[in-house]
């Protein structure tokens, strides 16, 4: 049982004059208890500043809670973006014309306004695609040229995909896929518009050399792989944290809090030298005395190969923390404080730790991998982290008038769409116009609560109840603190397509 201690910005709060009556107060805060808009009330329980809220989907109690597990890469280790995309950009391009792809490509550096996580790669048309949850096309670009109406009924006659055909349509759900989002449509760019190469319907004609646009995809996709396997990506990583990684001290203090009422594990798929070398850049240098950053942990599980740990697994093994090898044999034992351990499933980290999967927050950041999964096989509260929100946010406060407006007027359409050019040419991670992309219903489906980093869970006491209004059916996305103190949206509605 945790003290209703309450963790929030009083002096945002102290700033506002007087602070109980001022309707300013809501334009940059979220009165998160049940009040008149505007206003706080005696029963207020406490505020949340704008860019710092956790939005719900589902009610879930912090309190039931006895075991929060963390994902790390882009949920506990932040990368600074772009460099970090740009590295990365870098690397599979190099990688591209080292393996005999033109040197004129190494023309391209990233452009981090351009790609937005969840779009769709069609590697027959090699066009890149944002599409619903049904698979209707929002946008479509082919290169960097934006097809409109009639040009992309040619290529799609619905103005839709089958989108379950994974053998022809790739997702790109991840952090890690912008830059090679990025490289794909670059070399569309390049293909089409250079003199040397015929375009064809499916790709490139050069000589009697056809390159397909799946083939160009495969070999984006074997590049990312290359680096990531040979580990060139993560060394470049290691050498210049400062530049690639993001360190914020209240790491260690929701940590060290969480650790007072619940159990905690960090389960990666990054092996253990990488994870050593980010968690010690992370927690130990701001420690004093200094420890170990396992010590913040009761488990550690690298290696963990998601989503197959959500499913079968693999075979667990203990990590020899002073060399970085595995021991050899399946580890059998309980738990040792401060062991690391390789592989698994969580269905052994629930026995490691004594704990059911329903008694789980886990954190992450990948739609499929950490959060589909262990919602779907394992029953386990999920809390998707959403870097982009911060800009969602951003873009949505500002200009909320404007949408509010364009809902009645459709001649505006003009507004509209310079309203979602804001976020990025790709418009929104989460919607376009007022019709939602599949990264949001996916996210409304899986994830029981979402933010921008995990950090922010740091606002809300250990006893907190998230609540998820009561809706009939669909709930408009409202990102309007005064009207819609509690959540972003409600329970998800049903969905008749493939999530896998
Ligand atoms: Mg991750």
């Amino acid at each position: 049982m945790v003290s209703p201690v309450v963790y929030f910005t009083l002096k945002d709060l102290a700033q506002s004059n007087p602070p109980q009556t001022s309707a300013a107060a809501c334009v940059r805060s979220c009165v998160l208890s049940v009040c008149v808009p505007g206003h706080v009330c005696a029963d207020f329980s406490f505020v949340v500043v704008f860019d710092h809220r956790v939005f719900v989907n589902r009610s879930l109690t912090l309190e039931n809670i006895k075991c929060y597990g963390f994902d790390m890469d882009y949920t506990m280790a932040m990368y600074k973006s772009p460099d970090y995309e740009s590295l990365g950009f870098e690397l599979i391009r190099d990688r591209m014309v080292s393996v005999g792809y033109p040197h004129e490509l190494l023309r391209y550096t990233y452009d981090p306004s351009f790609p937005t996580r969840g779009l769709v790669i069609d590697t027959t048309y090699g066009n890149l695609l944002k599409v619903d949850s049904n698979g209707n096309i929002l946008i479509c670009s082919h290169g960097f040229s934006f097809l409109k109406g009639e040009d992309i009924q040619a290529y799609y006659p619905n103005k839709f995909i089958q989108r379950g055909n994974t053998d022809r349509y790739y997702i790109l759900n991840t952090l890690f896929n912008l830059s090679e989002t990025y490289l794909y449509t670059c070399l569309v760019d390049f293909f089409t518009r250079c003199t040397r190469y015929t375009n064809l319907p499916t790709g490139y004609q050069h000589g009697d050399l056809f390159m397909s646009y799946r083939s160009m995809f495969q070999d984006v996709r074997d590049a990312m792989d290359f680096i990531h396997d040979t580990g060139t990506l993560k060394e470049r990583t290691i050498k210049n944290l400062d530049k690639y990684v993001v360190k914020d001290p209240n790491l260690t203090v929701l940590l060290n809090r969480i650790k007072e009422v619940a159990k905690v594990f960090l389960a990666t798929n990054s092996d253990y030298n990488y994870t050593e070398a980010i968690m010690k850049y992370l927690l130990e240098s701001n420690i004093k005395p200094k420890k170990s950053w396992r010590s913040f942990f009761d488990l550690v599980v690298v290696d963990t190969r998601k989503p197959l740990f959500f499913a079968e697994g693999t075979v667990l093994r203990q990590v020899d923390t002073d060399t970085g090898k595995l021991r050899i044999g399946t580890y059998t034992g309980d738990l040792a404080h401060g062991t690391v351990y390789s592989g698994g499933s969580s269905d052994i980290v629930c026995d490691l730790l004594k704990v059911k999967g329903m008694d789980i927050l886990y954190v992450g950041d990948h739609i499929f991998g950490d959060i589909l999964k262990s919602k779907k096989r394992q029953g386990w509260k999920t809390f998707l982290v959403v870097p982009e929100l911060t800009k969602e946010l951003q873009v949505w406060e500002d200009k909320k008038n404007l949408f509010e407006e364009l809902k009645h007027l459709d001649i505006f359409l003009a507004d509209l769409y310079k309203m979602d050019m804001s976020y990025g040419q790709m418009g929104s991670l989460l919607r376009s116009g007022s019709r939602q992309t599949l990264f949001a219903s996916q996210l409304m489906r899986y994830a029981d609560l979402y933010s921008s980093t995990c950090l922010n869970l740091l606002h809300y006491p250990f006893n907190y109840l998230f609540i998820a209004p009561p809706v009939l059916v669909k709930y408009n996305i409202s990102l309007d603190g005064c009207t819609s103190p509690h959540s972003l949206s409600s329970r998800p509605q049903k969905q008749h397509c493939h999530d896998e």
